[in-house]
């Protein structure tokens, strides 16, 4: 089955009770039993939940997987993944990280004993440096957030594979419909399906898909004991969303390869960081591991300056100033005081986030509409 018609049919069947295509919003959390110890397939919605599985198969068949784990948000997701440690192993992570992951690495399992080294990846040797006797994962994010920097995939899961170590892809950014980790040799893919899987802004939500039976039944044991789930009605959502993603992440694409050139021959524009330009640094990367480059791009302004930033900013009217991303409406953040506010002035600079630097989540309006939204308010500031 085609990745196209995997978004509509991956895994799903009408529903047993009256052929419902859609599935129903089981809203139980417990099952009848006919006696006492009957084994059944659902018994208690914290274990398992009819809408909550036929997501968790949508996921699963979505990147190419054999098992979708589903939590209550990306970040729920990411700390299950962390569970699968015991004190004293050690993680190598990607060093541009979505700050909540950064957060829940750093301020709760370090404190758990768990040892993390944060590594620029783009130049993949250098993670070997920090491989020890207890390095049990690898952290990827690409594209990452918000320097649109690319990691090669491919590259770290031939390191990962000689170590005997796990590997795990943040796979938000990208989407199953640009980029399948597991197929180029991930162990564990996981998403925020609060972002394009979703798509519509109006959840929260995680998600973990595995290849490895032994891996599954841990994540699984995980979920159920740490009791992260996602309710039906989210996962109905999601279900719902999942269903357009192909065509909503075809118009991401095209939007956003049109404001990035739009931005680029900006008189006012120092630089646009999107990795379908020739001259990023990681385009062959990109090229090669992913079929399309996103919806997301950042650029910053010659004045360098928050002024500047705040001004576009404020003038904006179409795209709208909030956190968050891959809806189907174009929003526009501030990363220095915003995402990576908690970032030292100077260690932003360093990465590359400047005063001026703003993000843009491209959505799916009319490219005209959004080309003349960022034309007025950069006139303007
Ligand atoms: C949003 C996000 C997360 C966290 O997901 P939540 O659903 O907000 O908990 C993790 N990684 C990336 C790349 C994200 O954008």
């Amino acid at each position: 089955m085609k990745f196209n018609t995997k978004t509509i049919h991956g895994n799903q069947h009408p529903d047993k009770a009256y052929g419902a295509v859609m599935p129903p919003i089981y809203q139980t959390s417990t099952y009848a039993q006919k006696f006492v110890g009957e084994l059944k397939e659902y018994s208690y919605s914290r274990s398992s939940n009819p809408t909550r599985h036929a997501l968790e198969q949508s996921l699963a068949s979505l990147e190419n997987g054999l098992y979708g784990i589903a939590f209550a948000s990306g970040l729920a997701a990411i700390d299950a993944v962390m569970k699968l440690l015991k004190p004293g192993d050690e993680v190598i992570s990607t060093s541009d990280l979505y700050g909540g992951t950064y957060r829940l690495f750093t301020q709760i399992f370090e404190g758990f004993g768990i040892k993390f080294h944060f590594v620029g990846m783009h130049h993949v040797p250098t993670i070997e440096k920090y491989i020890t006797a207890n390095t049990k994962l690898i952290w990827v994010e690409t594209p990452t957030n918000p320097m649109m920097n690319i990691i090669d995939i491919e590259s770290v899961a031939s390191i990962a594979k000689q170590h005997n170590i796990l590997l795990t892809v943040d796979n938000t950014f990208a989407t199953p419909y640009l980029q399948q980790p597991l197929n180029l040799g991930a162990d564990i893919v996981m998403h925020s399906a609060t972002k394009y899987l979703g798509g519509h802004s109006d959840l929260v939500m995680g998600g973990l898909v595995v290849k490895k039976k032994d891996i599954a039944d841990r994540l699984y044991f995980i979920q159920n004991a740490s009791g992260a789930i996602c309710g039906p009605q989210d996962s109905f959502l999601a279900l719902r969303g999942i269903k357009t993603l192909h065509v909503r992440m075809q118009r991401h694409c095209e939007n956003g390869a049109a404001i990035a050139r739009y931005l680029n021959n900006h008189p006012k524009v120092s630089k646009v960081y999107w990795p379908g330009f020739k001259q990023h640094p990681n385009h062959d990367i990109a090229q090669k591991q992913m079929s399309g480059y996103g919806g997301m791009l950042s650029f910053s302004t010659n004045n360098d300056s928050i002024e500047v930033a705040m001004a576009i900013l404020e003038n904006l009217k179409v795209f709208t100033l909030a956190e968050s991303l891959g809806g189907v409406e174009s929003l526009a953040g501030h990363p220095a005081t915003m995402t990576h506010a908690s970032i030292p002035k100077e260690d932003r600079k360093k990465i590359g986030i400047t005063d001026s630097l703003i993000r843009l989540s491209v959505g799916i309006e009319d490219v005209e509409d959004l080309i003349n939204d960022l034309k007025q308010a950069l006139d303007a500031s």
